[in-house]
């Protein structure tokens, strides 16, 4: 028990030889579930202060290499537009502003939001969607503020 209790977020009272261990087990890991929900509840909180929120933002962010910490909600998915040369990323647009070369479609463009975070030194988590804001199906934290919006949809 000593080397559960090291490991889980606070500590229960259990009589190992009066508990069926599943017991034991399945109160840890409720308790592990707990606490990783109240991190993550407070790694959104903290984003969303110096945050980009929505697809949009968080897409020109991305294509920055501006993402410290990329929030999805969980099951969020949002069509949208790739360029393989240059990493730029957003929800549409037929010809790449930064390279000019043509895009490629994708079905989640969050997904390779998420990919371009990680490879840039980022990192990127899946939220439990009821801990998102509702409006916003995907938020992050920012290494420098954004600049105000472009011209960056290709239209
Ligand atoms: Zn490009």
């Amino acid at each position: 028990m000593n080397e559960l209790r090291g490991r889980v977020a606070r500590t229960f009272c259990a009589d190992p030889a009066a508990t069926p261990v599943a017991e034991i087990r399945g109160h840890a890991s409720t308790v592990l579930q707990r606490y990783q929900r109240g991190l993550d509840e407070r790694l959104v909180d903290h984003v969303l202060e110096v945050a980009a929120l929505g697809p949009e933002d968080c897409l020109r962010a991305g294509s920055m290499s501006g993402v410290d910490t990329l929030l999805v909600g969980d099951g969020a998915a949002v069509p949208g537009v790739v360029c393989d040369e240059s990493r730029w990323l957003a929800a549409t647009g037929e010809v790449c502003p930064v390279c000019g070369a043509p895009t490629r479609h994708s079905p989640d463009v969050l997904d390779a939001l998420a990919a371009a975070v990680i490879e840039t030194g980022g990192s990127a988590r899946q939220i439990a969607a009821d801990l998102m804001p509702d409006e916003y199906l995907v938020a992050a934290k920012l290494r420098f503020p954004p600049p105000p919006p472009g011209r960056t949809n290709g239209s």
